[in-house]
């Protein structure tokens, strides 16, 4: 058997200040200790104030790990941030309520954002850097492409795992939900989709994008009806936030050189 710090200590109390550092799990603080002693003797604090420094060390490190853990959990496909964004590129944006958006406050109200615009304004670019700051700030949060969504959750349902898939999309505070509308939905795709906007309506925030108008979700999900359920949950407590404007991909390539985008 492997022998792990727990393991280590059965049969006996650790006694040691070392051996108690260790099965307690202090291990930001005990590197930091002889420092911490040091300081404390020249500046001679009170215990208290000594107490308080010894265990800062260890809640800072472990609120790191949480968050470092938050940010993989999310599964961003890159990471992307506000202060990479040219604000001027698109030819229309509502910065001030990306900008707003960003400080957050929304996600306590448990309402959303949706980003509609052509392909390549930075619709991706934004809901990212939006999901990336929730995380940052130790908001569990979730990135999926819509189509991967619905393909995980039509293959959960053929091996009856369906309810542990639907809570995966249920349980985040944040769900960001990428491309809704690049490819079409059956009618039980589209049923999948419902289920998870109506399973978090009023309970946590959708950050969606889309490069349709909600007038063409019909030819997205099976039919209008669904179609108009799921608008309907959506934009009840949401943002809408439209973005116009050339797509800053074929920009980027004639920066570089390019400029047939047909190579
Ligand atoms: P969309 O999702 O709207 O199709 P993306 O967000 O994927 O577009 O943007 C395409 C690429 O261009 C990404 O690499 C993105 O970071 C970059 N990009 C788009 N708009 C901007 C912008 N205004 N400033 C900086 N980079 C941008
Ligand atoms: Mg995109």
């Amino acid at each position: 058997m492997v022998e792990t710090p727990d393991s280590a200590h059965r049969g006996h109390c650790p006694q040691s200040l070392e051996e108690m550092m260790d099965y307690l799990h202090l291990y930001a603080s005990s590197k930091n200790l002889p420092a911490l002693l040091d300081q404390a003797g020249k500046e001679n604090i009170s215990h208290q104030e000594f107490l308080k420094r010894f265990l800062s060390q260890e809640a800072s490190a472990k609120f790191e790990r949480q968050i470092q853990s938050r940010i993989a959990q999310a599964k961003f496909p890159q990471i992307k941030t506000l202060d990479t964004f040219d604000w001027n590129h698109p030819a229309s944006i509502p910065r001030q309520k990306i900008l707003a958006a960003s400080e957050l406050a929304f996600l306590e109200k448990a309402e959303g954002l949706v980003f509609i615009g052509p392909t390549g304004v930075g619709k991706t670019h934004l809901a990212n850097a939006l999901g990336y700051l929730a995380a940052s700030s130790g908001v569990r949060t979730l990135y999926t492409r819509a189509v991967d969504m619905i393909n995980h959750l039509i293959a959960s349902q053929a091996d009856h795992s369906l309810h542990r898939a639907l809570k995966l999309y249920s349980a985040p505070r944040l769900l960001v939900i990428d491309e809704v509308g690049y490819l079409p939905f059956d009618k039980q795709g589209s049923d999948h989709f419902f289920n998870v906007i109506s399973s978090r309506y009023e309970k946590g925030s959708v950050v969606l994008t889309t490069n349709r108008a909600f007038k063409d979700w019909g030819k997205i999900f099976h039919d209008n009806t669904v179609a108009s359920a799921i608008i309907d949950r959506l934009v009840h407590h949401s943002e809408v936030i439209k973005i116009e404007g050339a797509s800053y991909r074929v920009k980027d390539r004639k920066r570089k050189g390019h400029t047939d985008i047909s190579e």
